[in-house]
This record gives C-alpha cells, sequence and structure tokens, in this order.
C-alpha cells in the first residue's frame, strides 16, 4: 500500500505548511459525513489555494499512488466525500478556494471558484440584480465544485434545471495533472465528448473540478405561492401542464397527500392549514416576475387557476398575499420529512424519479404494490412532482416498532427499486450515488455500472481519484 504519510511530506515541501492540515481535530469534522452515518480517515487535508496548487497535488499523488477525496461543504447525503476508513486516502479540500473570479452582467454569466459556498454566489449576484437559480437547505454550507460533482437541484429544477442545465463551462484538474480549460465561454463546440458534462455528477470520481461558469437569471421582483386542494396526483399534473401552457413563470411545482399536511400540522410549530377544506391531495405552486413591467405573479396564478378551478381541475385554492403568507406555505413544504419521522415513526425513503407523465401511475401502483408485500406498512411520497422526483417514503405502520428499519429496511428498499428500474426511473434523482447506493447501483443495472467504470479507467487508470464511491 502506498504511503499518504509521503505525500503529505511532497506536497508540504512543494506548497508550503499552509497547504496541509495534520492536526487530528481540524481533520475530525471532516472524516465524518453530514449525517454521521460513515466514518473514515485521513491523516491530512490537502487544501490548496489555486488550480495551479491543485494541479501540482494530483501529479504528486499520482506520482506517490495515493489517492484523493476531494471535499467542499461535506454536506453529501450519500457519504460521497467521506474518505476510506483505512486511512489509505488524503482528504483534499477545495474550501480555500473560494473566490468569485467575474461575474458578467451582459452575458448574465459568474465565474466561481469551486470552494465558492452557494449562499455567497447568491448574495454576489444579487448585488449585480442577479441569480443563481438554484437552492438547497445546505446553501450555507454546500459548494460550487460540490453541487457541480452531485448535479444537485432544488425547488427551481422545474423552470431552470439542475447544475447541469447550469454549469456552462468547468475548470478541472484531471486525474494527470493536466488542466481541463472549460471556462472559455463557447456557445458552440463541436470537439466531440463533453469534459465538462463528463464532470458533471461524477462525485470527484474523474479529477478535481476547480472553477466553473454558471449561468446567471434576473433577480426576483415579485413571487406569489398557491395552495391547491386537488383529488389525485395525475390532476395535479393536468394543472401544472395548463398553467405551463400559458406561462413560463412557474419556478416550483410541489405535492404532498393530506397526511403528511396534517403530520406537518401536528408537529411543526406555527404552523396553519392553508386552506379551510380537505382534500385527498395538495399542491404548493410558486410563480415570479423579475420586473415592474410584468403581470404580477399573484395576479398571473389568479387568472390562470381560475379556470381550473371552475372545470374542477383545481377543488380549492388561496394566493399567498403578503410574502410571510408566501414564506408559511414554503414552510410546510420544507418540514415534511421532520413532520413524517414525528408522526410516523421508522420508514424507508426513495429519492426516486420517472418520467414527469408517469409519475402519478407509478405512485399508486408502487404503493399498492409495497403494501401487498409488507401487510400494515403505508406508502406515500412527496415533492416535486414538476420533475418527476417524489421522496417516496415506505412507513412502518402496524407492521413494525422502533427496529423495523433494521429487520426489514433491506428488503423494502430492494422491492421500491426494482419497481423503479421498471418504470425506466432513476434510484438517486438528487444527492449521487456515493458509497450508500453504490452497491445497489452495481445489482440494478451493471451494463451503465460497466460503461461509468471504462470511462473511470480511461481517465483515471491508477483509480486514485475518490475510490470507493460511484463505480
Ligand atoms: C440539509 C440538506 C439539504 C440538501 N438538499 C439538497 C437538494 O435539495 N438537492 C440536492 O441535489 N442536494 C441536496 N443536498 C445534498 C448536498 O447539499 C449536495 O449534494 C451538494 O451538492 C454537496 O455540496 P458540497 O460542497 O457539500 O459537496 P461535498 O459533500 O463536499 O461532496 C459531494 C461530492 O462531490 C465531490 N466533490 C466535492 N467537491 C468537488 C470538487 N471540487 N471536485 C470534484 N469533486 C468534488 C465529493 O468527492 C463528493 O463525492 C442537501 C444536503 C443537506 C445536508
Amino acid at each position: 500500500m502506498s504511503d499518504p504519510l509521503k505525500l503529505v511530506e511532497a506536497v508540504r515541501a512543494r506548497l508550503g505548511p499552509k497547504a496541509v492540515l495534520t492536526d487530528p481535530a481540524d481533520i475530525e469534522p471532516w472524516a465524518t459525513d453530514w449525517r454521521g452515518r460513515w466514518h473514515g480517515k485521513s491523516v491530512a487535508i490537502l487544501q490548496p489555494s489555486s488550480t495551479e496548487e491543485v494541479a501540482a497535488i494530483v501529479a504528486l499523488a499520482s506520482e506517490n499512488g495515493v489517492p484523493l477525496v476531494p471535499q467542499g461543504g461535506n454536506s453529501s447525503m450519500v457519504g460521497g466525500a467521506t474518505p476510506p476508513a483505512d486511512g489509505s486516502a488524503l482528504i483534499l479540500s477545495l474550501r480555500r478556494m473560494n473566490r468569485i473570479r467575474s461575474i458578467d452582467r451582459g452575458a448574465m454569466r459568474a465565474v466561481a471558484d469551486a470552494g465558492v459556498i452557494l449562499q455567497s454566489l447568491h448574495e454576489a449576484a444579487l448585488e449585480h440584480g442577479l441569480r443563481f437559480p438554484l437552492t438547497l437547505g445546505a446553501k450555507g454550507s454546500a459548494t460550487v465544485g460540490g453541487l457541480i460533482s452531485t448535479n444537485a437541484g432544488g425547488t427551481q429544477v422545474l423552470r431552470f434545471g439542475p447544475m447541469r442545465a447550469l454549469a456552462d463551462g468547468i475548470e478541472a484538474v484531471l486525474p494527470d495533472g493536466t488542466v481541463h480549460d472549460g471556462l472559455t465561454g463557447l456557445k458552440k463546440d463541436n470537439r466531440g465528448y463533453s469534459l465538462d458534462q463528463l464532470l458533471v455528477g461524477a462525485e470527484g470520481t474523474l479529477g478535481i473540478v476547480t472553477a466553473a461558469r454558471l449561468k446567471l437569471v434576473p433577480a426576483i421582483h415579485l413571487r406569489a405561492v398557491a395552495w391547491l386542494g386537488l383529488s389525485s396526483p395525475q390532476k395535479a399534473l393536468d394543472t401544472l401542464r395548463a398553467l405551463e401552457a400559458d406561462t413560463d413563470r412557474i419556478e416550483g411545482f410541489e405535492i404532498l397527500p393530506q397526511e403528511s399536511l396534517d403530520a406537518a400540522l401536528r408537529h411543526i410549530p406555527g404552523t396553519r392549514a392553508p386552506l379551510d377544506s380537505r382534500h385527498e391531495w395538495h399542491a404548493l405552486v410558486e410563480a415570479t416576475t423579475h420586473g415592474a413591467d410584468a403581470e404580477p405573479p399573484a395576479e398571473l396564478l389568479t387568472r390562470l387557476l381560475a379556470p381550473l378551478v371552475e372545470r374542477g381541475v383545481v377543488e380549492n385554492a388561496t394566493i399567498s398575499a403578503t410574502e410571510a403568507q408566501a414564506e408559511a406555505f414554503w414552510r410546510i413544504r420544507d418540514s415534511l420529512s421532520e413532520a413524517e419521522r414525528a408522526a410516523f415513526g421508522p420508514a424507508t425513503q426513495h429519492d426516486i424519479s420517472v418520467a414527469v407523465e408517469d409519475m402519478p401511475l407509478f405512485m399508486a401502483e408502487a404503493a399498492a404494490e409495497v403494501e401487498r408485500a409488507f401487510p400494515g406498512t403505508s406508502a406515500s411520497g412527496f415533492g416535486h412532482l414538476g420533475d418527476g422526483n417524489i421522496h417516496f417514503h415506505v412507513r412502518a405502520g402496524t407492521r413494525g416498532g422502533p427496529d423495523w428499519l433494521e429487520q426489514e429496511g433491506n428488503a423494502v428498499q430492494w422491492l421500491v427499486d426494482d419497481l423503479v428500474i421498471a418504470a425506466g426511473g432513476s434510484i438517486s434523482a438528487e444527492h449521487g450515488i456515493g458509497v450508500m447506493k453504490r452497491d445497489e447501483l452495481a445489482r440494478l443495472q451493471p451494463d451503465r455500472v460497466r460503461h461509468l467504470r471504462a470511462i473511470k479507467a480511461a481517465l483515471d487508470p491508477k483509480g486514485l481519484m475518490n475510490p470507493g464511491k460511484l463505480v
């Protein structure tokens, strides 16, 4: 086995003491994942301050045969940034590379170092009257490099797409230490495979992202949030399609069943039912404007929803009158995981996607199939219907107590994943594969994994980039 301490010494000699952290107290928080599920070991954290320093480290790692685990904010939900437990690898932190290199108001583009935290990017864009249209719960920690490497999404994917759509060029150090410069701003470029796109979602297995060119949009001028009562996910989808036929200003479209709303109202302090009527399903719809001359979003939603209510597609609706009310609606949506945990006890959670149009039927059939196979459980989903991405939960119900997950969690997981793949879907709609879903992906889609491994072997023949993750 190669010696990581030799690499530590080589990096210190080349880049100076600032580039290396070796105090165990400094390393410990970064060697365990966000939720404390995976614990790794690394004798040092390497922390370069420039692309040239990353290139030097990667070249030295290649010479010494020492694996590197790239890390940004360490907010991975799948153990993607946790080093292996045997201490064979070193953490390569990009957090010192936190400079926004430029914001171009005309081109509506930012160029940011990989270690820039999402919230800092939001703030910098806003100073120019612009917005980076992706946000998520970990925005105070997640970095540009991590967002790219997990192809992160959020609640605005419906309108603006995930990182794959928002990253307009990537600079990265490839496993042999050479720098790939994709920051050139070319709108058209037909030179074969896109290395930029290969790096999106690669989870650090193909190289180290050092910077990205990112798309910006005008800052929000006004927003409004509608809360709808509906009879089914299919009616919710019909509603979304009807809205989209008339406007491109719908940013979010989230659904939840009545029982999840009840759980939030019972367990999340300060929440109030948005409607005074009960419905099998609910949807939250956000519309925005970026200029004073556009139809205000509350009026837009009122105008477009009225005929749907009249036709009975939507059973009831209310629209936020103030920003505080819009926030209150979103708070219910954002607290659903916590509310469900409190209300329903142990549950398996599946962050899955199928084609948007197939989701209503998939949700009904998968729930029925799981409840048939595991009598006493109850299955349901909530989340980003507009992206075909649902958080599908199977609750223990009357079937098991607190240790139900240990007893049957895997069996339920396999059944749900089998159903997702049979429906042409994905077992990872957000967060990536990491270590958590690696074996499951290999079980379900061996050909896909074989192809991914072939790409990895071509670019990283020594297998030094984030070993043990994804493939
Ligand atoms: C509360 C919470 C809410 C979340 N909500 C969402 C959500 O709505 N949507 C969503 O998609 N995700 C969500 N996530 C997951 C997580 O925030 C994202 O995956 C994010 O992109 C990770 O960024 P990071 O900088 O923390 O990356 P890290 O956790 O440090 O790393 C993630 C992966 O990327 C690799 N990596 C990191 N930096 C680089 C780099 N510079 N070059 C190459 N590889 C690199 C790592 O090796 C690892 O495999 C959430 C997480 C939390 C804790």
